[in-house]
Order: C-alpha cells, then sequence, then structure tokens
C-alpha cells in the first residue's frame, strides 16, 4: 500500500484537524499517531469507558469528522514516528516492530507538548509525578494516582487536573500556583473575547471551592520527602521571581504530588528533518520557525499546535486546519484565492484567543527562583541519574553545550535523549556561565527519536 500526499504525525486537535481540511479539499494524507487511538493528549480516550470520564465532545467531534472522511484519511495509531530523513522521509515503527519508510509528498509536524518538571530535592521519589501522568491514569484507566494528593506548579491545566481527580473521587489536599493571585485577578481584562475560556476556569475554582480544596497562590514545592517513597512535601511561600521563604516552609503528609511548570513543545522531528528552530521561552522553549502559512523552512514541512508552540487546543485545532490547507495548497489542490480567504479566517479566530492565552504565558513564565530550588545532590538528569554537583563541575570545566556536557557528564545521554532534563538543565548551565539561554541551545536530535529494538529496525526499511 502506499501512501501519497501528506503524512501527518501526530493525532491530537492539530493533526486530526489537518486531516479533515486536506481531506475535505480531496487528497489524501495519513496520521501516523503513537496512541492506540486519536484524540492527543486533551481528548485522550478512556481504556476502560466504564470508570473513566465522559470522552470530550470536541475529541468525539473531530474524531468522528476523521472517520466521515475515512476513505481520505489514513489512520496509524501506535505507530511511532521516529526520524526524518532528507527528501521528507519518515520512518515509522509498529507496535508489532515493522519498520517503514514513508515518502510523503509534503509532512505536518503535530506532535505536541510534554511536561516540564524542574528538578528539586526528592524529586525523583516514587510518588512524584506530572498532572498529565496523573490524568492519563484517571482518564484512560480509572485508576488513582494516589490516596492524599498535593498539586503544584503554575498554569490553568493544575486546576483542570485537580478537578478531574475529584471527580475521580481523589482526595485532592491542596493545589499549590506559584505566581501570585493578583496576576490571576487580572484575567478578565485580558480573556472579555473568549468568554467561554474564563468560564471554564471559574468552573474549576468553584468545583475545588465546593470540595473544599485550597487553591494557594504564591507557593512551590521546595522539596519532597520520604525514605523510599513519598510521604511529605515541603512548600513555601515566594514573591515575585519565585525565590522561597525558607523560614516560612509548610509541610504537608501526602503520598502522591503532582508537579508541573508548563509544557515544552516536541521539536525533535523538525530537528532532524532540517528545519530551523528559534527560541521562545513565552511559549514552551524552543519551536520550528514558520511562516505565515506553518511552513517550517523545510520545503514541504509545515508544524502546528503545541509542538510548534505550547498555546492550548483550541489554537492547536486552528492552525491544523491551516496547516492542512497550507499542505494542500502546496500540493496545487487548491488555488490562491481559496486559501487566502480561509487563511483570514482563521487567523482571525487566532487573534481572538491570543490576548489570554499571552497573559496566562506571563503569568505562569518560569522564574529564576525555581533555581535555587537544586541542590548539588539533586539528580537533573533522571535517565543517567547526574547530580547538579557532577554537572556543574562538567560546566566549569567548559562543557556548556548540550553536545560537550552530554560527552563530560552523560547528562541527557539516556532514553530520553534531553527532551526532559534539558530545558531547565539549560536554564542552569546559562545561569552557571552567565550567558543567553540562545547560546546553550536546545538538544541535538537525531534518529531514533526513542528507544527502538534491532528487530524493528532491521525488519526491512523499505520506502513506501
Ligand atoms: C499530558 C498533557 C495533558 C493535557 N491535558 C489537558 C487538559 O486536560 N485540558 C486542556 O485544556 N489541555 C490539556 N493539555 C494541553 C492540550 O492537550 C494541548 O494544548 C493540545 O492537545 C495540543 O494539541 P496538539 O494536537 O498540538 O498536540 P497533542 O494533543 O499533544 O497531540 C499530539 C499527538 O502526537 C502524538 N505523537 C507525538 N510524537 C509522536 C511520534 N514521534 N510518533 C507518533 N505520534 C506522536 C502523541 O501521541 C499525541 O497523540 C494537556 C497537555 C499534555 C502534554
Amino acid at each position: 500500500m502506499s501512501y501519497p500526499g501528506i503524512v501527518i504525525i501526530g493525532g491530537g486537535p492539530a493533526g486530526m484537524s489537518a486531516a479533515v481540511a486536506i481531506a475535505t479539499h480531496g487528497l489524501t494524507c495519513t496520521i501516523v499517531d503513537e496512541g492506540f487511538d486519536l484524540g492527543g493528549q486533551i481528548y485522550r480516550k478512556p481504556t476502560n469507558p466504564a470508570c473513566a470520564p465522559a470522552p470530550h465532545p470536541r475529541g468525539e467531534g473531530l474524531r468522528a469528522e476523521v472517520a466521515r472522511l475515512g476513505e481520505h484519511i489514513n489512520v496509524r495509531t501506535g505507530d511511532s514516528a521516529w526520524g526524518i530523513f532528507d527528501g521528507l522521509r519518515v520512518a515509522i515503527t509498529s507496535p508489532d516492530e515493522c519498520t517503514e519508510l514513508l515518502q510523503p509528498q509534503a509532512v505536518i509536524l503535530a506532535p505536541g507538548a510534554h511536561e516540564l518538571v524542574p528538578p528539586f530535592p526528592g524529586w525523583t521519589l516514587p510518588g512524584v509525578m506530572t498532572p498529565g501522568a496523573a490524568q492519563i491514569l484517571t482518564k484512560t484507566m480509572g485508576v488513582a494516582p494516589g490516596k492524599r494528593v498535593l498539586v503544584a506548579g503554575t498554569g490553568p491545566f493544575l486546576l483542570a487536573v485537580a478537578c478531574q481527580l475529584i471527580d475521580a473521587g481523589v482526595h485532592v489536599v491542596s493545589v499549590l500556583e506559584a505566581s501570585p493571585r493578583s496576576a490571576w485577578l487580572t484575567l478578565p481584562l485580558h480573556g472579555f473575547r473568549t468568554p467561554a475560556i474564563l468560564d471554564e476556569g471559574l468552573a474549576y475554582l468553584t468545583k475545588l471551592a465546593r470540595a473544599h480544596v485550597p487553591v494557594r497562590y504564591g507557593r512551590v514545592v521546595v522539596a519532597a520527602t520520604g525514605e523510599t517513597e513519598l510521604n511529605a512535601v515541603e512548600h513555601a511561600p515566594v514573591g515575585a521571581e519565585w525565590f522561597p521563604e525558607r523560614n516560612h516552609i509548610e509541610t504537608e503528609q501526602v503520598d502522591t504530588l503532582l508537579i508541573g511548570y508548563g509544557f515544552v513543545p516536541r521539536v525533535q522531528l523538525a530537528q532532524m528533518a532540517g528545519c530551523d528552530l528559534e527560541l521562545r521561552p513565552d511559549i514552551g522553549g524552543w519551536i520550528p520557525v514558520r511562516d505565515r502559512n506553518l511552513a517550517t523552512t523545510v520545503s514541504g514541512i509545515f508544524a502546528a499546535g503545541d509542538g510548534a508552540g505550547v498555546a492550548g487546543s483550541l489554537a492547536a485545532a486552528l492552525e491544523g486546519q491551516l496547516a492542512g490547507m497550507a499542505a494542500t495548497q502546496f500540493l496545487g489542490a487548491i488555488d490562491e484565492a481559496t486559501f487566502t480567504a480561509a487563511r483570514h479566517t482563521i487567523e482571525h479566530e487566532l487573534a481572538r484567543l491570543r490576548p489570554l492565552r499571552s497573559a496566562l504565558d506571563k503569568i505562569s513564565a518560569l522564574q529564576p527562583g525555581l533555581m535555587s530550588l537544586v541542590r548539588d545532590d539533586t539528580i537533573v538528569c533522571r535517565c543517567e541519574e547526574v547530580t547538579w554537583r557532577e554537572a556543574r563541575e562538567a560546566v566549569c570545566a567548559g562543557s556548556t553545550t548540550y553536545r560537550s556536557l552530554k560527552m563530560t557528564s552523560r547528562a541527557g545521554m539516556g532514553a530520553c535523549q534531553g527532551r526532559f532534563c534539558w530545558p531547565f538543565l539549560s536554564r542552569l548551565v546559562a545561569a552557571e556561565v552567565k550567558c543567553p539561554l540562545a547560546d546553550i541551545g536546545p538538544p541535538s536530535a537525531r534518529p531514533p527519536l526513542g528507544p527502538i529494538t534491532l528487530g524493528a529496525l532491521a525488519s526491512g526499511l523499505q520506502d513506501k
């Protein structure tokens, strides 16, 4: 079977919307998603519908559209894209370890983002996890992450997860938001064009209040403690730059800490394809450089959604639609006038979302005080168990780039290849050598994107 046309990597709101736009204009596309079903992070489908919450109607709507246009949309769930090579060749591997090399005429990258957890003492203890991980447990399997749960970090996602846990019958002790309450109170000024999103936030706060879950602003977790697993969390009030007031530490007895400080775009496939990147800390860090049509600097490759700058699911869907239209026009299936009119409408919608999003980005921007949490013996690369002392010694000896630090300290050498540690470790390095974060650079990316067995590699790389 061959898949001419367009390959979309990622089946979240961005990828599904791109596919619908492409198929609507009569072209064929293939969505590759390593999840067991389409939906991405927000519209993830439960594996056990009996005990998980009802799927999101927007997600169901998009899935139905993809199914309706099934003649033009080939869905490959369970398959991982692990490399992009010259000439738009995309390597994918299926769960039964078969590797294929697809050669489409255009590629849309819509791989989403992953969560950011800055290191702090005790963060590697069992019982400490990300809000997203807990959400996956409850949403897909109806499994509670713990008995007494503290949610901490920054951003509205914390409120969403805390509410989902309450619905699942979990005891949420409190939510700790690093930024001050005064900043959050300004949001209505920025969100008047998107009242539904403000209402959603208000509904979360109301639900938490009814469940007697306090939301405490201007507090950060400074340490997680326990012998072999988490049994307490220490947190402290912070000022504008999030430096903890250590003489006011409070201790909370919990068995689970969910901690997340926003999201980091997954840019590794764009990097492998040779797309230029730019540093945009306000929307998650390194992102592919894109033009107005969401085309990257590599001809035929487009990027949409959180993987090209974190902006939420509504913006991801709009961007996916635009990237789908742009790729369709790139292949000559729609004329310039039709495309320009569609782009105008989508840009208008995106502009409506922007003020609230920008305000949220400012409120949740990472502050330098987070770096003061790291101690000499704090692990900064979990895959290779490298401590900050070891990494800093390597930095002081001159290893100030991802590549050199990896060689000398093994930080970033493990299974995640720096995807999870480098977004924060690069900040620590930049602070240590007193240079701009952009000078430190992103982690280098090379295939395979994730661990892959030799059997899968040897299974016959054939052009499709
Ligand atoms: C863990 C997590 C939980 C979230 N929960 C919420 C929430 O409850 N409410 C909310 O409003 N927002 C939530 N968000 C944010 C929201 O999900 C995103 O803003 C939105 O989904 C972005 O859409 P997207 O299509 O760009 O990416 P995603 O929805 O993240 O979809 C990307 C898809 O790409 C796939 N993928 C990535 N790399 C590969 C690869 N190499 N090969 C194959 N497939 C790949 C992934 O499996 C995923 O399905 C969450 C984000 C995360 C990371």
